[in-house]
């Protein structure tokens, strides 16, 4: 058993729950249309962009 892999697993499906974006600038379009106070960050699990509401973090 490796709990440290099965851990990373369950960060990854975290991850893909999320919605995901490739670059800063795709996050930072997507909250523009999306009219929501959201802000983009760098997710350390799988380096790609998140969302957070703004104000968190
Ligand atoms: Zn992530």
């Amino acid at each position: 058993m490796t709990s440290s892999a099965t851990s990373l697993a369950k960060q990854i499906a975290d991850c893909e729950a999320k919605s995901t974006f490739c670059s800063k600038g795709d996050a930072l379009r997507f909250i523009d249309r999306s009219g929501y106070p959201l802000r983009p960050y760098r997710c350390v699990v799988c380096g790609d962009w998140h969302l957070t509401k703004q104000g968190e973090g």
